[in-house]
């Protein structure tokens, strides 16, 4: 066999056979196909496409290329909830200790920022001492004693989905519907969850710009995940503005902790209540959804999942009085405020924009191995449907340097859009897709 007619086989519109498949996925993890053949054949699936049995054959031979988490001799159920990636989405911090509080056991392995979306791993560690590399022996204990843990995929996890994932961001095909089903679903897998609710996100922050596209996504997550023998549901939902007031990493641990509170914006709490009442109704903690929410609901006040949180946030090397000190506080001193530019109504914060400017403050990253600042972000006053005068406040920005924040702040601006009427309301949950 060799990679250059499995190349030319797929540049043609030709299915793969899974001996194939197999021998581009280990040829590339051994190191004996290098990265500019392997980023061809990326480029052909991005415009060829996979069939839904290439895409099933491609996630589970990425599954297999490393190790995988054992929990065997934890109590289940284990169920786990991914985005594919939006800007101020923080929904992860909240709702692995709800659904904890309801017994549900969540192994989270989560990424780092990347392009213009948000990373968990980077927020959490925004929470100074807050660990993010687990061993699997403390992932799996932390997981047993405060029902979730949170760590960043290891060397011998989904080798293939590390190497192929930097080399899809630098070759501009990140945005192909089976590499990231394949992605995504290989590290899920690997993580040794049973369950999995997807967030499937559309709009300008994601990487699905059109809603027809997320379907599509969100379908062949569905499929996929099922063939691998997890129970897995979708939520469609709008990421075309940022998701909550703040975005930046120790902001959105700041905007986490005030949802475990009953004092979260009004948009992040429908996000994160709808996905926490799946993973509660797939765990059979619930017999369907809207019993699911209606836990989840009475389980935030009882103020049972914000203990958790601070207790995982000591069992992961963190101080919880001192995170609860530092509130309002931990900001950069390189900050300015964009103010309105006209009067009228908000009709659009762009989330592209926003993703974009927040990387040129310091939140995200350009490369891989580039530092995020955890001081840096945006915080709203305004959003979409607010009425503003000319020079009323919309967002504070803090950047990580005075540079940082020269780049970023024209972008900024521009990233508000107005109109003479307040814009209709916009639907956050467009469709369950299971
Ligand atoms: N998230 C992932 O883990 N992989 C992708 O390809 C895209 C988003």
């Amino acid at each position: 066999m060799r990679a250059a007619d499995i190349i030319m086989k797929k540049r043609d519109g030709l299915e793969l056979s899974r001996e194939e498949i197999a021998f581009l996925v280990g040829g590339y993890v051994a190191g004996e196909i290098p990265d500019y053949q392997v980023s061809a054949w990326a480029m052909a699936v991005f415009f060829k496409g996979m069939t839904p049995g290439e895409t099933a054959a491609l996630t589970e031979l990425m599954l297999r290329s490393g190790k995988t988490i054992d929990l065997s001799g934890i109590k289940g159920p284990f169920v786990d909830k991914h985005s594919t990636g939006g800007v101020g989405d923080k929904t992860s911090l909240i709702l692995a200790p709800l659904a904890a509080a309801l017994g549900i056991r969540d192994p989270m392995m989560s990424g780092r920022a990347l392009g213009h979306t948000g990373g968990t791993l980077d927020k959490l560690e925004a929470i100074p001492g807050y660990r993010t590399s687990l061993s699997v022996d403390e992932f799996r204990e932390i997981l047993r004693r405060d029902g979730f843990a949170m760590t960043g995929q290891t060397a011998e996890i989904v080798p293939a989905d590390r190497l192929l994932y930097a080399l899809r961001d630098v070759t501009a095909t990140v945005e192909s519907i089976p590499l990231i089903t394949a992605s995504i679903l290989s590290k899920k897998a690997a993580e040794g969850t049973e369950a999995l609710v997807l967030d499937v996100k559309y709009g300008s922050g994601a990487f699905m710009k059109e809603a027809s596209r997320g379907a599509e996504l969100a379908r062949s997550l569905v499929d996929t995940g099922s063939a691998l023998g997890l129970k897995v549901t979708a939520l469609l939902t709008d990421m075309d503005e940022p998701l909550g007031n703040k975005v930046g990493n120790f902001l959105e641990v700041e905007e986490s902790l005030d949802c475990l509170e009953g004092r979260g914006p009004e948009d992040l709490m429908e996000v994160t209540l709808e996905l926490a009442a799946r993973m509660v109704m797939l765990g059979g903690k619930a017999e369907n959804s809207a019993q699911g929410l209606r836990l989840c609901e009475e389980t935030l006040k009882s103020g049972k999942p914000r203990e958790l949180f601070l207790q995982n946030v000591k069992s992961q090397g963190g101080d919880p009085a001192k995170l609860l000190e530092m509130r309002g506080k931990y900001r950069s001193p390189h900050s300015a405020e964009i103010r309105a530019q006209r009067n009228g109504f908000i009709s659009r914060i762009d989330a592209w924009k926003i993703g974009h400017a927040s990387v040129q403050l310091g939140v995200g990253r350009n490369r891989t191995e580039d530092k995020v600042c955890p001081t840096a972000g945006v915080q709203f006053h305004c959003k979409r449907g607010s009425a503003v005068k000319a020079g009323d406040r919309i967002m504070i920005v803090w950047a990580a340097d005075e540079a940082g924040l020269t780049a970023a702040l024209p972008g900024l601006a521009g990233a508000v859009e107005y109109s003479d009427t307040a814009p209709g309301k916009r639907k956050l949950i467009l469709r369950e897709i299971s």
